[in-house]
């Protein structure tokens, strides 16, 4: 089958070909004549199926009758995320060249202004987070009768980031005589439901899951010690190691808290490093993506959440820095190396306490992954138990770090362990630069100001950009260091 036999229109079929596909994916095969047609459609896909285009696509062609009103959008696309918001919007660019279509992206961590004159002019596509559009709607800036196709992406992740009541919401704000086109990679029950309340007899197309990682990839699990010092002593020998063979990585981690303090790390012992978590503002999130498919940056440190559905080039390396606790993260993780037949590498460091995920990983991917350089029975018990200081040549200045964390009891850093650095002819400059690159994350992870401004509805709070699912407990890794010192009875 062709792009030329869904019956898409001459310019979306132009835009297409410009682009370079030959062939529709059968998730494209599948929900764009049946999008044409106005049907609703329930797609049950992941990204990676092509399935941005199942719905950009059908909905260009639409759009080319008819014209935007004033604060009226024509259509509407949720998104759980910024970067997939911003994602879709590029899409809406690519394909959509030879249309003259004004889209409108509703996002959080960036001004109200710009985005209501674009609301005010009259947006023919909207696409939003469901935190933002929902304040533009409460502002009186938006009117969502005119919505005439409804776009639902990634249920299953809104339902894990708590948006589903907002998607209620939303969903009860438009015509019933919308056509409403919806994706999500799982059927939870709870999406089941939701489907059942919002869409009309929709055809269900469902494309298949990958339980199995691209044989051309090759595995490996590395041993290390409970502590987080261990583990990027552990991180940093691993990129040592493989130094060149390394093009581009990313190092993923389950928690936001430690993809920052991780990529702190790394910045300081010089490794070309970037970070991508929900903390950060979306310019500093969209400027660490540019420059990590620019090849400025090397190594892009990263919670599943902020990287799902990124359309990030094929990577040569995945580490993990930990073992992702849901099996099926571990297949979207490796899934970023030897795509198309191409060759990659994939490590995780795994801890004693780790041993059930690992189970439950080898268990879905049916195999079992070797060993890198031993495995845990020669990591001594004591390591993962007791309440460990780091030992070794630095023990004495780590000892007398400032506090409970792992970064500040870590020695100084090594003098340049990474090649790369000698590309780079003005040390001092570069040295400012990773300086800046600590600022600004630090920066990144203050309350936005909009974060502030809003009124006070505890369930919507930092609903725009929390991908954080482990919730820290009490100060979590901020504890301060006086209330670490046992207490003298
Ligand atoms: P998505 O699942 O929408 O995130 O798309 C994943 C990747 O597949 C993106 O890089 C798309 O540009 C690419 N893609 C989408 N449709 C096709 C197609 N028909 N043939 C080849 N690549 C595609």
């Amino acid at each position: 089958m062709s792009f030329a036999d869904l019956g898409l229109s001459q310019k979306v079929l132009s835009a297409v070909t410009d682009s370079g596909y030959l062939n529709p994916t059968p998730i494209q095969a599948g929900a764009i004549p049946q999008a044409l047609q106005g049907k609703d459609v329930l797609g049950i896909a992941q990204t990676g199926t092509g399935k941005t285009a199942s719905f950009v696509l059908p909905m260009l062609t639409r759009l080319e009758k008819g014209r935007a009103r004033a604060r009226m959008p024509r259509t509407l696309i949720l998104e759980p995320t910024r970067e997939l918001a911003a994602q879709v919007e590029e899409n809406f660019v690519k394909y959509g060249k030879n249309h003259r279509l004004t889209v409108a992206l509703l996002i959080g961590g960036v001004s109200f202004d710009d985005q209501e004159k674009k609301l005010e002019r009259g947006a023919d596509v909207l696409i939003a987070t469901p935190g933002r559009l929902l304040d533009h709607f409460e502002r009186g800036k938006l009117l969502l009768t005119g919505v005439e196709i409804l776009v639902i992406d990634e249920a299953d992740r809104m339902l894990d980031m708590g948006f589903i009541p907002d998607i209620e919401r939303i969903c009860k704000l438009i015509p019933f005589t919308r056509q409403t086109l919806f994706f999500s990679a799982t059927m939870p029950p709870e999406i089941t439901k939701l489907t059942e309340q919002f869409l009309h007899a929709p055809v269900r197309i469902e494309v298949a899951r990958p339980a199995s990682t691209a044989s051309t990839v090759t595995q490996a699990l590395v041993k290390s010690g409970s502590k987080p010092w261990d583990k990027r002593a552990v991180l940093r020998d691993l990129i040592k190691e493989e130094d060149e063979a390394i093009k581009n990585a990313i190092i993923f981690c389950n928690r936001k808290v430690d993809v920052s303090e991780l990529f702190r790390s790394l910045v300081k012992y010089d490794f070309n490093a970037g970070a991508l978590h929900g903390d950060m503002d979306q310019r500093a999130r969209m400027t660490m993506l540019a420059n990590f498919r620019d090849g400025k940056l090397k190594l892009l440190v990263a919670s599943d959440v902020a990287a799902r559905g990124l359309d990030i080039p094929d990577v040569s390396h995945v580490f993990n820095y930990d073992v992702p606790i849901h099996s099926e993260d571990y297949v979207h993780r490796i899934g970023r190396t030897g795509r198309a037949g191409r060759t990659g590498k994939a490590f995780t460091i795994v801890t004693r306490s780790d041993a059930r995920y690992v189970d439950a990983i080898e268990k879905l991917i049916g195999k079992s992954i070797d060993w890198h350089s031993g495995d845990l029975s020669t990591v001594a018990p004591s390591d993962d138990t007791q309440d460990e200081r780091p030992r070794g040549r630095n023990a004495k200045s780590r000892s007398r770090g400032k506090d409970a964390r792992g970064s500040r009891l870590e020695a100084k850093p090594e003098k340049n362990p990474q090649p790369e650095t000698a590309e780079v002819p003005d040390v001092a400059a570069e040295r400012r630069s990773r300086k800046d690159a600590i600022r600004n994350d630090n920066a990144d992870r203050k309350v936005q100001p909009e974060q502030r401004d809003r009124p006070a509805r505890n369930h919507r709070r930092h609903r725009d950009d929390d991908d954080d699912i482990n919730t820290t407990v009490g100060f979590g890794d901020e504890t301060p260091a006086f209330m670490m010192v046992s207490a003298k009875v």
